[in-house]
């Protein structure tokens, strides 16, 4: 891949109430080992009203942040991020530009592509180098087909699934360089007027280290109550599938898979769960899966490190003795 004149690796790291979203320094990873192809640095990006506690955080990690500040950054409005990322990228010529995969790095990554020609990698997990061409593992069709993708326009342009990558190791803190933006008036075409928050159960999936799923195998309410016993017991989150959430087991907020949660736990636990694609697809990413499903050939067996055959209702009380006998000696 002839990268040209272009070296360094930028990477927008989006924030919220003033933290900077994990998804985003996650993508400092794979900026890293497209850093290594190009030799340049990776540069990390935050835009905003107050970019103190996110630029301090992302310093660590990589070996430059960039901080557009401004009152224009307030309201949410993409128009104006467009127009600074788009500033940024003229002014450093970066050979590739990341961002976590949420509604606004997508839209940013997009909106950059259709003005600069660019391709674009969407949802990538996983980034392999083949013959110095960085190829992105992109999964469709609710990750029963896994793309490979190369983007062969620089600087290339992708955007990676939350879990998919770990945040790089913490380091000497660098520099943090202050870049003026000018956000003209006539760039600004949509405004946020008002932003209504959802009122909805605090259900912090996506970070959590231990996951404990609920399928629709658990047979009734009263029997789910087993699945967020065992979370509790093992300081972890409740998940489930959807029919388990469709029976009003348990809160929406609560679904792991293709139209719910991304997640990359440490620990997964599945109970009752049948492996359909549409779940697996959100939590193929965990490091250690424990399954129990009382029919031996469900395909949740096929993404587990332990199996057991049995039923979900008597495992977990067992279980759950077993922890606490072992934690009392
Ligand atoms: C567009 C689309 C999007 C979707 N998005 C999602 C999504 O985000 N998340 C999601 O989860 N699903 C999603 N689904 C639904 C998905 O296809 C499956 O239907 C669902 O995941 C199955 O849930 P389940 O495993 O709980 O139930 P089932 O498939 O009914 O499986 C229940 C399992 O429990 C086992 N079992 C029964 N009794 C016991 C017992 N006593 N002990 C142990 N095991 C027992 C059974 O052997 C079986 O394997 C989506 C579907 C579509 C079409």
């Amino acid at each position: 891949m002839d990268w040209g004149n272009h070296k360094d690796i930028l990477v927008f790291v989006e924030q919220a109430e003033g933290k900077p979203v994990n998804v985003g320094l996650e993508a400092l990873a794979p900026a890293r080992t497209l850093a290594g192809l190009t030799g340049g640095s990776v540069l990390t990006l935050v835009v905003g009203t107050d970019n103190a506690a996110a630029a301090e955080k992302a310093a660590v990690l990589c070996d430059g942040v960039l901080s557009v500040e401004g009152a224009a950054f307030g309201d949410g409005c993409t128009d104006a991020f467009a127009c600074a990322l788009e500033a940024v990228v003229s002014k450093y010529a970066p050979a590739a530009v990341l961002a976590g995969n949420t509604p606004l790095g997508r839209e940013l990554t997009a909106r950059l592509g259709a003005r600069m020609g660019l391709g674009s990698a969407q949802d990538a997990t996983a980034l392999k180098v083949e013959d110095g061409t960085p190829v992105w593992t992109v999964p469709v069709y609710g990750g029963t087909v896994l793309n490979d993708v190369a983007v062969d326009t620089v600087p290339v342009l992708a955007t990676v699934r939350s879990g998919a990558f770990s945040r790089p190791e913490a380091a000497a803190a660098a520099a943090v360089t202050a870049e003026a933006v000018d956000v003209p008036d006539e760039a600004v075409r949509s405004r946020v007027l008002e932003t209504v928050q959802e009122i909805s159960e605090a259900v912090n999936l996506e970070e959590a280290k231990v996951i404990v799923t609920g399928g629709r195998g658990m047979g009734s309410k009263e029997n789910f109550a087993l699945v967020e016993e065992l979370a509790q017991l093992l300081g972890g989150v409740v998940g489930a599938t959807r029919p388990a959430i469709e029976d009003g087991w348990v809160s929406r907020a609560h679904q792991v898979g293709q139209s719910g949660k991304i997640v990359a736990p440490a620990l997964y636990i599945a109970c009752g769960v049948s492996g359909a694609t549409q779940h697996v697809s959100g939590m193929s990413g965990s490091g250690y899966v424990v399954a129990i499903n009382k029919d031996e050939e469900a395909p949740i067996f096929d993404v587990a490190d332990v199996g057991i055959v049995g039923d979900a209702v008597q495992v977990l009380p067992l279980m759950m003795e077993e922890i606490r006998r072992r934690r009392a000696e």
